[in-house]
């Protein structure tokens, strides 16, 4: 099955309920959503959140799926920026129960099938689409075809920490010593092993990390035309 088989090219909007809401880090939220008439999404797609003021003023800014298309809820993880309009209110104000406007998935380009051998570079939030990859991978029986390296400052720092262990992630913290490695982005060394036999590789989170995950790839070897970026870049 293709992504053309299954993603509508138009989509429209709909609403979805919190119905749960956690701090897995001091600065990120974790939204568990029930959206309705929800379509099926790839790993990698993400949605519109918009937000509505009693006199009609809205703000609306994209979020990438953190579950899988087997669980009975989209899962969300977004950063609290100061003075984020959206993920400020996302943090402060959305409680339990609320029902916000939203639309997805969105984007083809930056999906994975569960079946390419392919490699996930992703820093800070950054690391919410190969979480929906990963666990895509374990429910299509195909984990052994994802690789993720994820960059953090520090294990309380970086979302989904616990989990990206558990998969056999490459993790690097660049402010943490963890006795395995030295502290900083994860060098050349590290990379060319995990490339071997990888056909296409995810780069996403903010416009700094993504230009230099790209180049580490092409500096190891990676054909720019295999590499996907995603970008997670202020809005204002
Ligand atoms: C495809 C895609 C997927 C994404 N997925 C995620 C995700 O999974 N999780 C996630 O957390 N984010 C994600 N993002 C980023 C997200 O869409 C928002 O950009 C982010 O949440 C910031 O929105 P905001 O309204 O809170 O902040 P904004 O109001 O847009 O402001 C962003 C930052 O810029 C500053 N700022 C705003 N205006 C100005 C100005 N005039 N001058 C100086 N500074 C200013 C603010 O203080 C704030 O720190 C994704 C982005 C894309 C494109």
């Amino acid at each position: 099955m293709s992504i053309d088989d299954v993603v509508p090219t138009a989509t429209t909007w709909t609403t979805g309920r919190i119905i749960t809401k956690e701090f897995p880090t001091p600065t990120t939220v974790r939204l568990r959503m029930h959206v309705e008439d929800r379509l099926r999404h790839w790993p990698g797609q993400h949605y519109l959140i918009r937000l509505r003021a009693p006199d009609d003023y809205t703000a609306q800014r994209s979020y990438s799926v953190a579950s899988d298309e087997s669980d009975p809820l989209l899962e969300f993880l977004v950063e609290r920026l100061p003075n984020g309009e959206v993920s400020e209110f996302l943090a402060d104000v959305a409680e339990v129960g609320d029902v916000l406007e939203m639309r997805g998935p969105i984007g083809r380009w930056f999906t994975w099938d569960t079946r390419t051998p392919a490699l996930c570079l992703v820093g800070g939030t950054g690391v919410v689409p190969a979480i929906s990859m990963s666990r895509a991978a374990r429910h299509a029986g195909t984990p052994d075809l994802l690789r993720v390296v994820a960059v953090g400052r520090s294990p309380e720092e970086l979302p989904y920490d616990d989990e990206l262990h558990w998969i056999g992630a490459t993790v690097a913290y660049t402010r943490h010593a963890d006795g395995t490695r030295v502290p900083g982005p994860p060098t050349p060394d590290e990379l060319l092993p995990l490339l071997d036999g990888v056909e296409l590789a995810y780069v996403c989170g903010s416009s700094r990390f993504a230009g230099l995950a790209e180049s580490l790839l092409v500096e190891c070897g990676m054909a720019p035309e295999a590499i996907r970026v995603e970008q997670f870049g202020a809005t204002g």
